[in-house]
């Protein structure tokens, strides 16, 4: 804004009254002067003058208004004049042309609303905010200046006096959180209801009345604390359920294992007695002592010795041996040492052979003791294995031999 337009008035230190306008008094803005005598004027001065008078102000010789224009010189040494801002509360100071275009916030200043009010530049915002003047958009659509409003509102579609008769005009669309929220007239819970059970209900203006009154009012500092404490609690509560029911689930977990091993370990058991069964049942049927395989390749480095011998075994924790006696085509049985009285066994040798027919067996009862230790039988066969051993021999991967299988039992069972 043009600061000659706010009527800034300024002070100047001026060097002689003849460099003022002679028109108003002041220093001459936008200063022409006067083609005879050189005195200065404020431009709109001279042109308001000139219409009225054809004569200069100061020497009242003849001027012609069209031939006026602002003088750079003259503009120069206005704008060298050293002045201050003479609005009350302004401190502005310094060169003209500083002090003339600052925006003045103590300049004086009218309400262009129409309320005639006058404030200072730079509380114009408060005053619009609350000048009655101004206009404002009702939600009708209306435009309306504020001190119209309540006349307008008795005829304006979306307003409506409150239903609950407190005396306030509302929006329509706003009259449920009036009545709900801020209505005076209607009935509303102690704000103490919410988070402590107050059970005050009654209306709203007469909820500050019982406020003073109101034990929880007294007490929520610590009823507060106490509130904060139960839900620290709660949520202890809650971590510790879910530890519980992770626990749970393992212990769940380790329940469904042992079961599996239970089943295993029965399985187990199962599978022992079986085969406990089974070697009772060797020991009670089966008396097979020894099996002994005679290598017949070696047959004639002892074709002519009286007996061939096994390798000695155990049996009813005694030493034994088999014999061969290939003379007399005879087999038999030698107890090592036998020096704790009478054995009497059930003996059954079985000879296998290559050949069917020549499968023999021989079974016998002897009494072993301590003068006779060893026993011998002839096979059935009419025909010697020493005549032919090869033929009687089996053949397998890596020899070739007559097997004897021994079968001993005790005679006293
Ligand atoms: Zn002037
Ligand atoms: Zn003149
Ligand atoms: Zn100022
Ligand atoms: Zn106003
Ligand atoms: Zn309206
Ligand atoms: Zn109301
Ligand atoms: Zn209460």
């Amino acid at each position: 804004m043009n600061s000659r337009e706010r009527h800034i008035k300024i002070t100047a230190d001026l060097g002689s009254e003849e460099e003022k306008c002679v028109i108003c008094h002041e220093v001459p803005y936008e200063p022409c002067l006067c083609a005879s005598c050189e005195q200065p004027f404020c431009k709109m001065c001279i042109l308001n003058w000139l219409c009225r008078s054809t004569q200069c102000p100061a020497c009242r010789k003849e001027m012609d208004g069209s031939k006026l224009s602002v003088s750079k010189f003259a503009q120069r040494a206005v704008n060298k004049l050293q002045c201050k801002c003479n609005n009350e509360g302004c401190s502005t100071a310094g060169d003209y042309s500083i002090v003339m275009e600052h925006n003045c916030e103590y300049e004086p200043t009218q309400c262009t609303a129409g309320c005639n009010a006058t404030f200072l530049w730079k509380d114009s915002t408060i005053h619009y905010e609350s000048c009655l003047y101004i206009s404002t958009l009702c939600d009708c659509g209306s435009t309306v200046k504020k001190k119209d409003l309540e006349g307008h509102y008795k005829t304006c579609s979306s307003h409506m006096n409150c239903l609950h008769g407190c005396g306030q005009i509302i929006k329509r669309r706003e009259e449920f959180t009036h009545s709900t929220y801020s209505c005076p007239n209607t009935k509303t819970h102690c704000t103490h209801g919410p988070s402590f059970q107050c059970p005050w209900v009654g209306l709203r203006s007469d909820l500050p009345t019982h406020i003073e009154s109101c034990l929880f009012e007294k007490m929520k500092g610590f009823l507060a604390g106490m509130q904060l404490q139960v839900s620290t609690l709660k949520e202890k509560v809650e971590c510790q359920s879910r530890t519980i029911t992770k626990l749970n689930r393992n212990v769940e977990a380790l329940h469904r294992r042992i079961d599996l091993l239970e089943d295993e370990k029965a399985d187990l058991l199962d599978r022992i007695d079986c085969l406990e069964q089974n070697s009772e049942d060797e020991s009670v049927d089966d008396n097979h002592a020894h099996t002994w395989s005679l290598d017949v390749r070696d047959y004639n480095r002892f074709r002519n010795r009286r007996f061939i011998e096994s390798e000695t075994f155990t049996f009813d924790d005694r030493q034994w041996s088999m014999r061969f006696y290939p003379k007399s085509n005879c087999v038999g049985l030698a107890l090592e040492d036998s020096d704790d009285g009478w054995l009497d066994m059930n003996v059954t040798i079985v000879l296998i052979s290559g050949n069917t027919d020549q499968n023999d067996m021989v079974t016998f009862n002897y009494n072993f003791g301590p003068n006779t230790r060893a026993v011998a039988r002839p096979l059935r066969s009419g025909r010697k294995i020493s005549e032919d051993p090869m033929s009687a021999a089996n053949n397998f991967e890596n020899g070739t031999y007559i097997q004897f299988d021994l079968f001993l039992s005790d005679n006293d069972e």
